[in-house]
């Protein structure tokens, strides 16, 4: 993307605590209108299962539902900023997560000629958090997610997009973390959302309801934004 200067390609990121429904509803986005989804969280779950330098220094933070050091999130979004794939457009899931990434992403953009078209805020009530966490699992081999209560696939242990059989749950998603995940979302990532208003950039979308009621109105929101 770094590498296209002025073509414009659509830049969303889609804030909200762990839990939300980011990974969920930016999977549905990429597909319906051709972005790549941007997961940081998964950028370093990639390193902690290679071993790489930023990979090891983030394992424990990870564990422990901390936020990983802007110096490493930045530079591996930075990287990852310029395969050629992200020229189509990105929605960006899980970061920014302080105000320094949300400087850094500004700046990063503008080397490249590019905005954001708009920052969404899933808005949920922390209470259901617990629940959507802990009962989530994904699709090994492609990555599509499913939940225990809320989303479960046609036949059991098959995922229903590629027929995969080997079905993961992360590390961090158990209760105790999850409660630390949520105290790092309100002290250090809430103030982003008076940071894009500030920008004029900020949509809401109520986030607790049907998964694809809520994929209408994200929809909606984005091809406005990408109009
Ligand atoms: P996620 O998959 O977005 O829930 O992220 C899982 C974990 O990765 C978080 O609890 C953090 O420890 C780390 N992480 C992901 N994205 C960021 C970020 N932008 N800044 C700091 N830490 C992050």
């Amino acid at each position: 993307m770094l590498d296209n200067v002025g073509t414009a390609a659509p830049v969303l990121i889609l804030l909200g605590p762990p839990g939300a429904g980011k990974g969920t509803q930016a999977r549905v986005l990429e597909e319906k209108f051709g972005l790549v989804q941007l997961s940081t969280g998964d950028l370093l779950r990639a390193a902690v299962a290679a071993g790489t330098e930023a990979g090891l220094a983030a394992k424990a933070v990870m564990e422990a539902g901390d936020l990983v050091s802007d110096e490493i999130v930045i530079n591996i979004l930075r990287d990852r900023l310029q395969d050629d794939d992200c020229a189509k457009g990105v929605i960006l899931d899980g970061f920014p997560r302080t105000t320094v990434q949300a400087e850094a992403l500004d700046v990063l953009l503008a080397e490249s000629g590019q905005k954001i078209n708009a920052a969404i805020s899933l808005e949920v009530e922390d209470a259901a958090m617990v629940t959507r966490i802990s009962g989530r699992y994904t699709c090994g081999a492609c990555g599509e997610g499913y939940h225990d209560e809320f989303k479960q696939p046609a036949k059991d242990g098959v995922c229903d997009k590629c027929g995969g059989t080997e079905m993961k749950r992360r590390a961090d998603d158990n209760a105790e973390t999850v409660a630390s995940r949520l105290e790092a979302y309100h002290a250090q990532t809430a103030p982003l959302i008076a940071y894009y208003d500030g920008k004029g950039a900020l949509q809401t979308v109520d986030a607790m309801g049907d998964i694809k009621a809520i994929a209408g109105n994200l929809s909606a929101i984005v091809e406005k934004a990408t109009a």
